[in-house]
């Protein structure tokens, strides 16, 4: 346990939840006004804003984090995809749809055509970043087929940028990850709490916790420094699982002098051949809400992502209150893209979780650019090597927003001009003139002209 304890400090996590239990709404007001300088949040601090359930309290709560979130990233929320390689797992984890056991599912791993050519169902609808998602299986996982299936996508596709979850590897095996062109790796602990851990992965690889919790400075010893990190919320009580994250996030900036780029905010769903049908500690979609907001206040310059395991209605508030990434028109089943509509209900059995909310990425542009937000599909930084401890820099002086919205707005009117609907065009042109006069930098007209004269992928 001597690697955990240098980690994340157990006990001084539920003695804060025990300590904040009733917290004094001067407090609670006092902290959000400190937190709205971008100055973070002591684990006491962020317990006790977790223990808040008065509902003014949590408006102003809500309403801090949309400043927060405003003030580093402006308007911006960046939109993506998951692309499922493979449902071939050696884990059981037992919330999961792709656990070993499950002898009901049908098992795909996608060959390099498939995997190509679901990138590319992608790409043309305008998706320009995707996050790769694998099971842990020798085949897989394994990191000759994924620099394989990495390199066929940048070379066949137009897709700009790869992030991965894939499970916990060697420190070589990272190396050689990165050196492939992934941006971000994204990895969840799924709990921090060690007996929930032991109870929930019962066998394979994934049972070993340590493995699991050092999987971060493997990733950024072998040169990560973008890295995504989540807890799996349902399986322990929220407020520990939140306070461990963020604890977990501190320890890596100390260690090396940057923190997590995006924190998800995974809710466990119902999965077909799960041995866990509902979560032993439910998380409403209030206190979803307030973990977003936490996860905001505590690391203010983290991407907060928000996948379509939510119900849309929940997705499209927290837009407002703090996330700044966002799914959109997810497939969780390997070759889910690129088959056919009919089949795909018989195909249930491959698929991770069920997803809540089926929108297409035209259809969330929509939304977004309707809640007078900047849909967004940019990967300026991730090439311009505005990453790890430089990205943290800028991030903190809330100057990473006079890149954001340049790179939004040149990356959305490609969109609009080469795959938007009529109606997200009429919307999203109305969204880009009003926000042009925001544009601090010289010459972004003209790249912008140059976009509307047909040249692509300009950034800064
Ligand atoms: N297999 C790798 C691993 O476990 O790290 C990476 C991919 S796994 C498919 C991605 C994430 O999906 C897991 O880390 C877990 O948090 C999440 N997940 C698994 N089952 C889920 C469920 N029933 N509901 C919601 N999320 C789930
Ligand atoms: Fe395998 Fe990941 Fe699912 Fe666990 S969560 S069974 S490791 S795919």
């Amino acid at each position: 346990m001597q690697l955990t304890e240098n980690i994340i400090n157990l006990e001084k996590i539920e003695e804060a939840i025990k300590a904040q239990e009733n917290p004094a709404p001067a407090y609670i007001r006092n902290i959000l006004k400190k937190t709205e300088g971008l100055a973070g949040l002591s684990i006491h601090e962020a317990a006790a804003l977790l223990n808040v359930d008065d509902p003014d309290l949590l408006k102003e709560l809500f309403k801090t984090s949309a400043i927060v979130k405003e003030k580093i990233y402006g308007k911006r929320i960046v939109l993506f995809a998951p692309l499922y390689l493979s449902n071939e797992c050696s884990n059981n984890c037992l919330y999961c749809g792709f656990r070993r056991d499950n002898k009901d599912a049908k098992r795909k791993t996608l060959a390099m055509d498939e995997a190509v050519a679901e990138a590319k169902f992608l790409s043309q609808r305008g998706y320009k970043r995707l996050l790769l998602v694998t099971g842990e299986d020798i085949r897989s996982s394994d990191i000759e087929y994924l620099i394989a299936v990495i390199k066929a996508i940048y070379e066949n596709t137009d897709i700009r940028i790869l992030h991965i979850n894939a499970p916990p590897m060697k420190t070589e095996d990272f190396r050689r990850l990165k050196e492939a062109g992934i941006g971000v790796y994204q990895s969840f602990q799924e709990t921090y709490h060690p007996e929930t851990y032991k109870k929930m992965h019962p066998s394979g690889m994934k049972k070993d916790y340590e493995w699991r919790l050092s999987t971060m400075d493997r990733a950024i010893e072998a040169g990560f420094d973008d890295i995504g990190m989540g807890a799996l919320l349902g399986l322990y009580d929220y407020h520990f699982e939140a306070l461990a994250l963020i604890q977990h996030a501190r320890y890596l900036e100390e260690r090396f002098g940057f923190g997590p780029h995006t924190v998800s905010v995974p809710r466990l769903q119902p999965a077909s051949g799960a041995v866990i049908h509902k979560p032993p500690y439910p998380v409403t979609d209030t206190e979803f809400k307030k973990i977003v907001a936490v996860y905001r206040l505590a690391m203010p310059y983290v991407g907060i992502v928000i996948s379509t395991r939510e119900p849309k209605e929940l997705r499209d508030e927290t837009i407002k209150i703090g996330a700044s990434q966002i799914s959109a028109g997810s497939r969780t089943n390997p070759g889910g893209y690129t088959t056919p509509n009919s089949e795909l209900r018989t195909l249930n059995s491959e698929e991770q979780f069920e997803t809540e909310d089926h929108r297409t990425l035209d259809e969330m542009i929509q939304v977004i650019a309707k809640s007078n937000n900047l849909p967004s599909l940019c990967t300026a930084c991730y090439r311009k090597g505005r990453t790890g401890k430089d990205f943290r820099q800028i991030a903190d002086k809330g100057d990473i927003q006079k890149y954001c919205l340049p790179n939004a707005l040149l990356t959305f009117q490609e969109y609009l001009i080469d795959y938007a609907s009529e109606e997200a065009r009429a919307i999203g042109q109305k969204v880009i003139d009003n926000a042009i006069a925001k544009v601090e930098l010289k010459d972004f007209t003209e790249r912008m002209e140059r976009i509307k004269r047909g040249e692509r992928d300009i950034y800064y």
